[in-house]
């Protein structure tokens, strides 16, 4: 099983990925996850990616299309794969039918997690990660049981994203609308997208994407 959870920033499709994982042992593929460990480990990709995540905009298709074949050719044949803030463009929507298609896959669903965008700016500044595990944690919504610990791992320490401030969350707005949304009626034309209400909680978001998995 191929999927691609799409969505403006916020809309829940890390959290939703890191579930499936959890249940199915599927492998999540997020760019914005392997560009931010490339930045950190102080790699030539990191270098060049740094300023333009930190200004909300769109790293080079062609970075991250790498990236994501690189990911792939690392995972088991039968390992299933749920894309997460990938294809954002349409380039990207080109590059991603041949790197499946190389390595014998078939993308099985297009998942759109329905948003109010009002909503997000909230969601997005109260986000928090285990610095250890990268459970994903909000200030308001899902705060860890024990305080300062970690549900998963038990680690004290959290860390939150530069760009999860509200001007660059702007931004990233932006380019969603302006070059991902535009990537919808592709797969809408090959009739694999499935529309989740994202507002939900987020056990019922999970069992609608189980939902469009088991249909
Ligand atoms: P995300 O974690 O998906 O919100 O991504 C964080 C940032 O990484 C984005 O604002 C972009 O700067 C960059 N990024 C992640 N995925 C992509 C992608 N598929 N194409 C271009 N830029 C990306």
């Amino acid at each position: 099983m191929n999927i691609i959870l799409l969505g403006p920033p916020g809309a829940g499709k890390g959290t939703q990925a890191q579930r499936l994982v959890e249940r199915h042992g599927m492998r999540q593929l997020s760019t914005g996850d392997m560009l931010r460990a490339a930045v950190k480990a102080g790699t030539p990709v990191g270098l060049r990616a740094k300023a333009v995540m930190e200004r909300g905009e769109l790293v080079s298709d062609e970075i991250v299309s790498a990236l994501i074949g690189e990911e792939l050719d690392s995972m088991g044949a039968d390992t299933g794969a749920i894309f997460d803030g990938y294809p954002r463009t349409e380039a990207q929507a080109a590059s991603l039918d041949g790197i499946l298609s190389a390595r014998g896959r078939t993308l099985d669903h297009v998942i759109e997690l329905d948003v109010n965008e009002d909503a997000l700016v909230e969601r997005i500044t109260g986000r928090f990660t285990c610095a250890n595990c990268g459970k994903g944690y909000h200030d308001k919504f899902e705060q860890p049981r024990i305080p300062g610990t970690c549900d998963k791992c038990g680690s004290t320490e959290f860390k939150r994203r530069p760009d999860d401030n509200e001007e660059t969350v702007r931004t990233r707005m932006a380019e969603y609308r302006a070059k991902t949304a535009p990537i919808l009626p592709i797969y809408e034309a090959r009739g694999i997208v499935s529309r989740v209400n994202g507002m939900a909680e987020l056990d019922h978001v999970t069992a609608a994407i189980e939902k469009v998995l088991e249909g």
